[in-house]
């Protein structure tokens, strides 16, 4: 059986559990991972017995390329997706139809009930995103090739910039980077901050300029349609000591120091990561090693999440965090203090968890002074 057969098995094994007779998948990104059509405006109507994709002419190509096998009903142009869907349900005699909670929306749920008025809907909570947290091999290859492009940019960039780029040409180039390192875009805009400006855990790119600080925190990714996460924080080329031009950054912390402690914090969770671990050890194992160190509150987010088709997913590694890690899990490992008025410094690399420990997806230094 393939890949994508199994997760759609994997869907409707205990729909009678879940009290629904079929389950009528709208979100665009679920779609993609049970059917690996990668339109959108379509929905995936699921059951014990059948499969069948509802999408429009402008994708009948394409489906026929991407889903071989697959049941396709293509609406004619003057019904819409929720009047096609409502249609098969109708006509397939079901009476309980599963939707997914954390997507669709009060709007869809209206036009749904107003449409379908035999048809009983019912919230399905978190089934594709608990399935679409464990990879398979060829999720886990899909990821893997998101890395390399996003390596291969990183390097491009790094000896690429210039004293004068502003935070905004950075992040322009990382996405011409990624581009031309085989990605259809970033993963999600990056983040790039000099200076002090690390500090703001989310900095958007201003005009401020490489030689104006000390430091630079960059945050990117990959987007082959599965995403890979990367941060990097390394010393300016352009001078480390505060000068006339990077006054604007106070001082009275050592980076050495604290690159180190979040490289400990980084190891820690490392150590702590494998099968049927409980997501807030490996964020009590990275919050540890920093919280001794002195600078607890400054590390004021989780230490990962999943990554995959979207670059936050299930499973969250965070203090308060319910998830256990399991086999094939791809996760990010991203311990980061933020220190106001100082910079911030986060490092961040993907993960494959495995029965014993976990395998590093990402190969790029630690320190981007070592790559030259
Ligand atoms: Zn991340
Ligand atoms: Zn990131």
């Amino acid at each position: 059986m393939d890949y994508l057969t199994q997760r759609r098995q994997a869907l409707v094994k205990n729909l009678k559990k879940d009290g629904v007779d079929a389950v009528l998948v709208t979100n665009p990104v679920s779609v993609t991972y049970l059917t690996g059509f990668t339109g959108d405006c379509s929905y995936l109507i699921g059951s014990a017995k059948q499969f069948t994709l509802v999408s429009d002419s402008r994708y009948e190509e394409q489906i026929k390329e991407e889903c071989p096998g697959l049941e396709v009903h293509i609406r004619p142009h003057d019904q819409t997706t929720v009047e096609a869907a409502v249609d098969l349900l109708t006509k397939a005699g079901f009476k309980t139809v599963g939707l997914e909670a954390d997507h669709a929306t009060l709007g869809l749920q209206a036009d749904l009930q107003e449409k379908g008025s035999k048809l009983t809907f019912a919230p399905v909570r978190g089934k594709v995103e608990a399935l679409r947290a464990v990879k398979d091999p060829s999720e886990v290859e899909a990821i893997r090739a998101a890395v390399r492009a996003a390596e291969r940019a990183f390097v491009m960039f790094r000896s690429m910039i210039r004293e004068a780029d502003t935070e905004k040409d950075m992040a322009d180039a990382i996405e011409g980077y990624v581009r031309r390192a085989g990605g259809r875009s970033c993963a999600f805009p990056p983040i790039v901050a000099v200076g002090e400006r690390g500090a703001l855990p989310h900095a958007p790119p201003t005009n401020r300029q490489l030689g104006d600080g000390s430091k630079l925190l960059v945050d990117w990714g990959a987007d082959l349609l599965y995403k890979s996460d990367m941060t990097r924080t390394f010393r300016s080329p352009f001078g480390t000591a505060p000068t006339r031009r990077n006054k604007q950054e106070r001082v009275g912390y050592n980076f050495d120091e604290i690159y180190q402690m979040i490289c400990d914090a980084q190891d820690a969770a490392v150590a702590a990561l494998r099968d049927g671990v409980p997501a807030k050890e490996v964020d009590a194992a990275a919050r540890q090693v920093i919280a001794n160190a002195g600078y607890g509150e400054y590390f004021t987010h989780g230490t990962g999440h999943g990554i995959g088709l979207e670059v936050h997913e299930a499973p969250r590694i965070r203090a308060n965090s319910e998830d256990v890690m399991a086999t094939g899990m791809v996760v990010t490992l991203e311990p980061g203090v933020y220190l106001p008025g100082w910079g911030g410094v986060r490092i961040e690399d993907d993960f494959l968890v495995t029965r014993d420990g976990c395998v590093r997806l990402t190969s790029l230094p630690r320190d981007p002074g070592a790559i030259g």
